[in-house]
């Protein structure tokens, strides 16, 4: 069970003397119940403590890392059950699952497809994470043959490899073992042998059990043989997975059953897109799938992005000056927060009124316009830094700026303390259309 800060302050030297980099055990031992410090920090610690203050500090779902080089993820160390509590920490990875017994060709538009994909929103691109290539024409040849038309050319794309046979598993490792691929095959009747896989190439290991109990005992079992980095296969129907990955999340949070705090795997080739957003939100951090439509793929894609965002602080745009349309020297500079929310319904009226123009986002740290104002996050300097760091003079002929309905107070100070002209444009992103039409004929 996680220790509370009181219960880990009683086994702290108590000397407060700031080595630790903080100014009083208390306070150490409140940022240590909140996983925001290591018990390491603290040089005073003896090793009754540290024992107890590691098993009780560390995550309670294991950090498990797929794949070698940029695109590798790294999944598991969640420390809640629902986001508002504090916030998701690592998002799925999601992988198109491919058969050896498909033709090479068919491998390869699967492989150009995940290459492909990519959905930008609030200026973060959004990419699928790799290739599950499953065993299933039972042949070591064939399966060779398709995870080598994966990886050549395609090293750094991270593979799960999906083989219940361990000769057939070794086969593949032999081919790609170096680039640290998820083996998925382990079960009740194959432990050992996955185990020695897992070890000889440093791979990751899906451990799957008939049931729950089973399932947590395989997993005990494959750490009794030396394998650290494991995930739990709760595949099934979705209502199936819906019940076994809650269960699993809150016995995992509670830290009651050892052989259940690590990341979950789901298989959802039969569910499908459904079974996809399914596991996206009921905790799966490693989802296999059939390739998808290119709308079902930006679909799951801004909704994994939406879920694994920190709901306490507001998606913030990048400050910058953005182009809509094709602005020239002679169109207008519209002025408003880095908000996303702000942002995006801005854009979405400029680009219906078909005139190109220039959007000048500067940072209030995600604040809307008004609260922005209101705090002071919006303000004269703040207008001047953002068009001088992003040099809007060197973009226009005039000095003119348009900035909200809601910041019209501000207007004044803007035009004392920038010199540039500005004009007060409308509160509601709705009107901007008939505030264009009107004003800048
Ligand atoms: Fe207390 Fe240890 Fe921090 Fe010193 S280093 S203040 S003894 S927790």
């Amino acid at each position: 069970m996680a220790l509370k800060a009181l219960d880990i302050y009683k086994l702290l030297p108590k000397k407060n003397c700031k080595e630790c980099g903080d100014p009083t055990c208390l306070t150490f031992a409140m940022k240590l119940a909140q996983g925001k410090a290591e018990p390491d920090l603290c040089p005073y610690l003896d090793e009754e403590a540290k024992n107890i203050l590691g098993a009780s500090t560390r995550p309670p779902i294991q950090k498990v890392t797929v794949g070698m080089g940029t695109l590798s993820f790294t999944v598991g160390d969640e420390f809640v059950f629902y986001r508002h509590e504090k916030t998701f920490y690592h998002q799925p990875g999601i992988l198109y699952a491919v058969s050896d017994t498909e033709s090479d060709d068919r491998i390869r538009e699967v492989i150009s497809q995940v290459r492909g994909c990519k959905v930008t929103r609030i200026g973060i691109d959004l990419l699928l994470n790799g290739i599950a290539i499953s065993a299933d024409s039972g042949s070591s040849e064939r399966f060779v043959a398709a995870i080598s038309t994966v990886v050549s050319g395609n090293p750094d794309l991270p593979l799960v490899l999906m083989a219940s046979e361990p000769a057939i598993m070794e086969a593949g490792l032999a081919v790609c073992g170096n680039y640290l691929p998820l083996i998925r095959g382990a079960g009740d009747k194959n432990i050992e042998e996955f185990c020695s896989l897992a070890k000889k190439y440093g791979a990751p290991l899906v451990v799957s059990g008939s049931d729950l109990q089973r399932l947590a005992a395989n997993v005990t079992r494959c750490t009794g043989l030396g394998v650290t980095q494991m995930m739990l296969d709760l595949s099934g129907t979705e209502g199936e997975f819906v019940r076994t990955s809650t269960l699993v999340r809150q016995t995992a949070l509670a830290r009651s059953v050892p052989g259940l705090g690590y990341p979950v795997f789901l298989d959802a080739r039969t569910t499908g897109f459904s079974g996809l957003i399914t596991g996206i939100v009921k905790f799966a951090s490693v989802i296999v799938v059939n390739p998808l439509s290119r709308t079902e793929m930006q679909a799951a894609l801004v909704m994994r992005q939406n879920i694994y965002t920190d709901p306490q602080k507001p998606i913030q745009m990048t400050p910058g000056l953005y182009r809509v349309g094709t602005p020239g020297r002679d169109d207008p500079v519209f002025l408003t927060v880095n908000f996303s929310l702000t942002y995006f319904t801005l854009q979405g009226y400029l680009e219906s009124t078909r005139r190109s123009c220039w959007l000048l986002i500067v940072d209030t740290e995600g604040m809307s316009v008004l609260t922005a104002v209101a705090a002071g996050k919006l303000s004269e300097s703040v207008v001047k830094d953002a068009i001088e760091k992003f040099a809007v003079a060197d973009e226009v002929n005039n000095k003119t700026i348009i900035i909200p309905g809601y910041a019209s107070p501000l207007s004044g100070r803007i035009e004392e303390y920038t010199g540039w002209k500005v004009i007060v444009g409308p509160r509601d992103a709705a009107e901007i259309a008939s505030f264009i039409e009107e004003e800048l004929k």
